[in-house]
């Protein structure tokens, strides 16, 4: 009599595997301990880097594949499920993708033995850890997993389709005032309004903690898009006011017609979405934006420059030069001062216009250290120019947000100290902001500044439209009248004699004033006979790099 396998066989498991495999995302493995053979489904072959679905010699082609970290770990269960001492296996651990990236995974597997107690098969499950959940269950609607599928599902049809990813705004506010359970009922709500203002082939999915995206698929333009916004944005307001305004938010929205953006990927397609609603956010929140290339290139360069701009601080400010520029004594032609003006060129020498770059540094807050960095170095050039010309001073530009960000007295003292100068030295010039130079702690820096002795220039004088204001809220030392205002006046007799009257009234109060922008010999002469105290201009000098401006003055470069 024949006697019966005593456990399924090996290929028996590997068929039901095989089976079941199209119904699931997660792989489906067989060990063979007897004849060391492993089987793992099909599926599997497309994400890992396996050699064959089915192979011999397990522990070592498993080694191929799985992360040279965590092979240890792995072999060692392997060797104990193999000499009896264990009979399940759970472990979390890595394989290495197709594209050499490695993947974490658990997998899960049981031990048959055979009736001698000897281990016969091991059969088990394979998920990724990461995979995302499919569907949200705060908010009930289906995740970017199911929005990425039903996007390659539709492909043909949305050619003419469009997107629009929805986020709450300053939703991190209701978390942090409200809890966590009420910042997850805001999120059903707001999941519900969109919900119900859903026409046919509109679908909502929930993407990140407070954002969401709307797929439409009906082929209608753009203007329902945005029809759809404001049905959600009005849903939205009733939800507030139901809720008695016990969390105040509002809802902005990013409009993508696939048709019209050059995006191949889903990938690709979805960032166009995170831009869209950041421009909506950036522009005041509470709105729709559409896409618009030129606006997305700016936000690229923008983005290109910043990372050049954090790659060249970490390399010792590589790429960063500070320019000088005389400022000369008005009718006597002797040096007073020279201006520190920025210049700045990525690694691929891309050379960045101070009107392009000074923002970038201020929004990203670059500023600080690189503001840091100008003052140690006009500091360092002073120095030097003093050899020769012993009441020389340096003047830098300050920003704002430099004297916001980042303890501007403490740097100025340290630098100050470092170089063993006296802090009349210094010229620190600051343009108008608008609504700052009245700012507790703008005027608290203004006030240790002045009571040091270094000298406060308020430069762009004439192009704002508050800077009387500003002479006595900031009290500086010295006016710097803008080229603008300089070119107007020498053009036009009206702004001329406006020219005439700011200097008398500058020199009145005891202050003194620079005109800007003086590029020719007649200009000179014009401007002159109004008595300013100092002019800078091309006539005397472009600004030029260091090295330039010393030979240009007669100081040593050494
Ligand atoms: P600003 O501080 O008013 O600097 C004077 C600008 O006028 C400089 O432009 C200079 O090259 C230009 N200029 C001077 N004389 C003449 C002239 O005769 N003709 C003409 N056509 N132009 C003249 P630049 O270097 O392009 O700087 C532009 C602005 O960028 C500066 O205006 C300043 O607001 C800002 N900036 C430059 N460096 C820094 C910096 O280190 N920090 C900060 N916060 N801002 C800076
Ligand atoms: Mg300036
Ligand atoms: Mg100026």
């Amino acid at each position: 009599m024949s006697s019966k396998p005593q456990v399924p066989t090996f290929e028996v498991f590997c068929r039901l595997a095989e089976e079941f495999s199209p119904c699931m995302n997660d792989y489906l493995f067989v060990c063979d301990f007897v004849r060391d053979v492993y089987y793992i489904t099909e599926n599997a072959m497309a994400r890992f880097l396996l050699p064959s679905n089915m192979f011999d010699n397990v522990t070592e082609t498993l080694r191929g594949f799985v992360s040279p970290d965590d092979f240890p770990m792995l072999e060692l269960d392997l060797m104990q499920i193999n000499s009896g001492k264990k009979d399940h296996h759970n472990l979390e651990y890595r394989w290495i993708a197709r594209d050499g990236s490695p993947v974490w995974i658990n997998c899960r597997g049981r031990v048959i033995r055979n009736p001698d107690g000897s281990p016969a098969l091991m059969v088990g499950c394979i998920n990724e850890i990461g995979n995302q959940q499919k569907a949200d269950n705060v908010s009930g609607l289906p995740g970017e997993s199911f929005l990425r599928e039903h996007m390659q599902m539709m492909k043909p049809l949305l050619t003419g389709g469009i997107l629009m990813r929805l986020g709450i705004d300053d939703f991190k506010v209701i978390n942090e005032r409200h809890g966590i359970e009420y910042g997850n009922f805001v999120l059903k709500k707001v999941a519900d309004c969109i919900q119900q203002s859903l026409g046919p082939l509109q679908y909502a999915y929930r993407i990140v903690s407070d954002e969401y995206i709307v797929l439409d698929a009906s082929g209608s333009p753009v203007e329902s898009m945005n029809l759809l916004y404001h049905r959600i944005r009005s849903a939205v307001d009733h939800l507030v006011e139901k809720e008695c305004y016990k969390a105040l938010y509002t809802i902005s929205g990013g409009i993508v017609p696939l048709g019209q953006v050059d995006a191949a990927t889903e990938e690709e397609i979805l960032k166009l979405t995170e831009f869209s609603l950041a421009e909506a956010k950036n522009r005041g929140k509470n709105q729709v934006y559409l896409f618009n290339n030129d606006d997305y290139q700016i936000f690229l360069r923008r983005r290109y420059i910043r990372s050049c701009l954090r790659r060249s601080i970490a390399r010792n400010f590589e790429g960063f030069e500070l320019y000088y520029q005389p400022i000369v004594m008005s009718g006597g032609e002797e040096l007073y001062a020279a201006e520190a003006l920025l210049r700045y060129s990525t690694p691929e020498g891309d050379a960045i216009p101070p009107y392009e770059l000074i923002p970038i540094l201020e929004d990203s807050g670059l500023i600080v250290p690189v503001g840091k960095w100008i003052i140690r170095n006009a500091l360092d050039m002073c120095m030097r120019c003093r050899k020769k010309y012993p009441d020389f001073r340096v003047s830098i530009n300050l920003s704002y947000i430099q004297l916001l960000k980042s303890p501007l007295f403490e740097e100025i003292m340290d630098a100050l100290a470092q170089s063993s100068l006296p802090p009349s030295c210094l010229i620190v010039e600051l343009t108008e902001s608008g609504h700052l130079e009245n700012s507790p702690v703008v005027q608290n820096v203004w006030n240790k500044l002045r009571n040091i002795d270094v000298n406060i220039a308020i430069d762009d004088f004439g192009t704002g439209y508050s800077n009387l204001q500003n002479i006595g809220s900031l009290r500086p030392n010295i006016v710097k009248i803008d080229r603008s205002f300089t070119s107007k006046a020498l053009q036009n007799e009206y702004e001329f004699e406006l020219l005439i009257h700011i200097i008398r009234m500058v020199h009145s109060i005891g202050l003194c004033l620079v005109v800007e922008g003086i590029e020719t010999q007649d200009e000179l002469t014009k401007v002159t006979s109004l008595k300013p105290d100092y002019i800078q201009g091309y006539f005397y000098s472009m600004p030029c790099p260091k090295d330039e401006f010393l030979k240009k003055f007669g100081l040593s470069v050494a």
